[in-house]
């Protein structure tokens, strides 16, 4: 018997402190990263939700995941994930004159990226930053309002107007993270700003968030004029990678 309990006694005492360190470092004790939103079963889901068609060929808007932004200059908003209704950042003019507001370090990035550009003759115009939950949900239901008159069902109305203005809590600019720069056009890409941006935005943390070859993935057409603001060293990854944000995101080193 003896001889038994010099077997357990020990052998309990690892079990109970293996459970007491466990215990100390549960998932919410731990720094949060962006690889954890980014698992890829996050990815596979998507893609599944994203295959549902209505019987006129539309293809319908997924489920949405709320996501946190606050502190996050990587946080993904998109179709799939978008903020809650009553988030509003705190906020900054983004250049002195303007009625253009983003989050403060995206406005200061901002400013003296508009005043760099300015020097060497370009003008970065800032058009559209910061809009409210609020804002975005009338442009949206505007949108779907015209879908609507052509005879579509209100589920197949949100995700055409989709195509064109992103739903609330889905819009970059609710996050104060992004800049429409200059003109919201197609031609934008044509002048010098354009030709600016895409050389230098990296340096001032800001990224062209919806290129031409990516709206397979980002869900969203085109835009030379859509800047998002990301921080100088993710900027600088995802400029050099390649990829866009939601690919960034998703891969193994982003
Ligand atoms: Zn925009």
């Amino acid at each position: 018997m003896k001889k038994l309990c010099r077997i357990l006694l020990p052998a309990v005492l690892i079990c109970l402190l293996i459970m007491l360190a466990c215990s100390r470092s549960k998932p919410g004790n731990e720094p949060e990263s962006t690889e954890t939103q980014m698992e890829p079963e996050t990815v596979s889901e998507i893609e599944t939700t994203a295959a549902r068609t209505s019987p006129n060929g539309v293809e319908l808007l997924p489920e949405r995941t709320l996501v946190d932004p606050e502190g996050d200059l990587l946080v993904l908003v998109n179709r799939f994930y978008c903020v809650r209704e009553d988030y509003v950042p705190e906020l900054e003019r983004a250049v002195a004159g303007y009625e253009e507001y983003l989050q403060p370090e995206a406005a200061r990035a901002y400013s003296s990226m508009y005043f760099d550009a300015r020097s060497s003759g370009v003008e970065l115009y800032p058009c559209s930053g910061y809009r409210s939950y609020e804002h975005q949900k009338k442009n949206y239901e505007e949108k779907i309002a015209e879908y609507a008159e052509q005879g579509y069902t209100r589920e197949e109305c949100e995700a055409l107007a989709a195509n064109s203005i992103m739903p609330p809590g889905s819009s970059e600019h609710t996050l104060g993270l992004a800049m429409d720069i200059g003109w919201v056009s197609a031609d934008f890409e044509n002048g010098a700003a354009y030709e600016w941006l895409c050389a230098h935005a990296w340096e001032y943390g800001f990224i062209l968030r919806y290129p031409s070859d990516k709206a397979d993935i980002t869900g969203v057409k085109y835009e030379p004029w859509h800047w998002r603001y990301v921080g100088v060293d993710n900027a600088f990854a995802i400029s050099r990678s390649g990829l866009c944000l939601e690919e960034f995101l998703s891969s193994a080193d982003g």
